[in-house]
């Protein structure tokens, strides 16, 4: 069988931010699009820090050649019999998988996505609890899949996404309470803390949708990407007197598995897991700490907590503009239909 001609390949480059791991992969243009699933399972969330786990399954028959890596320091870090996940031990970036048959690759460190080349879906959205990014991506195809029901695939029917959203207009009623901590963690443990709601930001929505909630929302940027993997970080901030470790001291940034690297030096820390991989923190300002929104032990968006909203101060560094717009889209509309009735 002749190969494919040099028309009929499509590479797909990437690198994490560190540069010390970079791969490309080539595959046939038949092979597009790839499946490219938006994982919302609960494992995902808290060994990435992200709460829009979004890769590129490359099987393995359909590769043309092997993958070109070099990989000068890639963590492993098992979550299943299956799934061997890695990430860089310098920036932190989930870089790409080992699963059986396939390579999964981390589309936040690629290097571009031209249109037609994925095919995405939301998996595992009843784990999410809250119907995760399906509530932003209402015209994606979305299946519920769920840690505890192997069986359980089929799609997400309408009712459930109806569901959603009543719970979501409740939440979006109720006011903070005064107390409480907002637990989050990594997958291995090894990173847990909590904020607290003693000191609730004065953070008025201009859609005076919520109060006292702190404003979260996904950054595209190239930076952001490359350090996690995603192509979209969702961040909220907290003032650092807020943060917790677990056993009630104040936050430090050397305490268990925490790992800083300095995407830009003197200027802006990052942390991560250094035993799972999970993307913890980000600090740039002094007394502002961002945290990663998916390690929420809550419900994926928790929405008694956070106000997520569409940010478009860096929609053209987004590796997928039309990917973003449809997500900051989804997410304004979400927003007024909770806020309605
Ligand atoms: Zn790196
Ligand atoms: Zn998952
Ligand atoms: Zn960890």
């Amino acid at each position: 069988m002749a190969s494919p001609s040099a028309t009929d390949i499509v590479t797909l480059t990437a690198h994490c931010h560190c540069k010390s791991n970079v791969f490309s992969i080539t595959v046939p243009e038949s092979a597009l699009p790839l499946c490219s699933p938006i994982c919302q399972c609960a494992t995902c969330r808290h060994v990435t820090g992200s709460s829009l786990h979004t890769t590129v399954i490359v099987p393995l028959s359909q590769c043309i050649a092997l993958p070109v890596i070099s990989a000068t320091n890639l963590v492993q870090y098992k979550t299943s019999d299956n799934l061997t996940r890695q990430f860089c031990g310098t920036c932190g970036a989930d870089v790409y998988y080992l699963a059986p048959n396939a390579w999964v690759l981390c589309t936040g460190v690629l290097d571009s996505i031209a249109p037609g080349q994925l095919s995405r879906s939301l998996i595992y959205v009843e784990d999410s609890g809250d119907g995760g990014a399906a509530a932003y991506l209402p015209t994606y195809k979305s299946y519920c899949g769920s840690s505890s029901g192997r069986d359980a695939h089929g799609p997400v029917t309408d009712i459930a996404m109806l569901g959603y959203k009543s719970q979501a207009k409740m939440k979006a009623k109720a006011g903070v309470p005064s107390r409480g901590k907002l637990q989050c963690r990594c997958h291995c443990g090894g990173v847990e803390f909590y904020i607290s709601r003693k000191k609730p930001i004065d953070d008025v929505s201009e859609t005076g949708l919520t109060v006292h909630k702190r404003r979260c929302t996904y950054c595209p940027c190239e930076t952001c990407r490359r350090c996690s993997g995603f192509e979209l970080t969702g961040w909220f901030g907290v003032p650092q007197d807020d943060i917790f470790w677990h056993d009630g001291s104040a936050i430090q940034f050397d305490k268990g598995t925490l790992k800083t690297y300095e995407s830009t030096p003197g200027v802006v820390c990052r942390e991560f897991c250094g035993v799972c991989g999970a993307k913890v923190f980000y600090r740039r300002e002094a007394g502002v700490i961002d945290v990663m929104a998916g390690l929420v032990e809550t419900d994926s968006r928790a929405e008694e907590w956070l106000k997520w909203e569409a940010d478009d101060d860096f929609a053209q560094a987004a590796l997928d503009l039309p990917f973003f717009r449809e997500i900051s889209d989804g997410i304004i509309k979400w927003n007024l239909d909770i806020q309605s009735g």
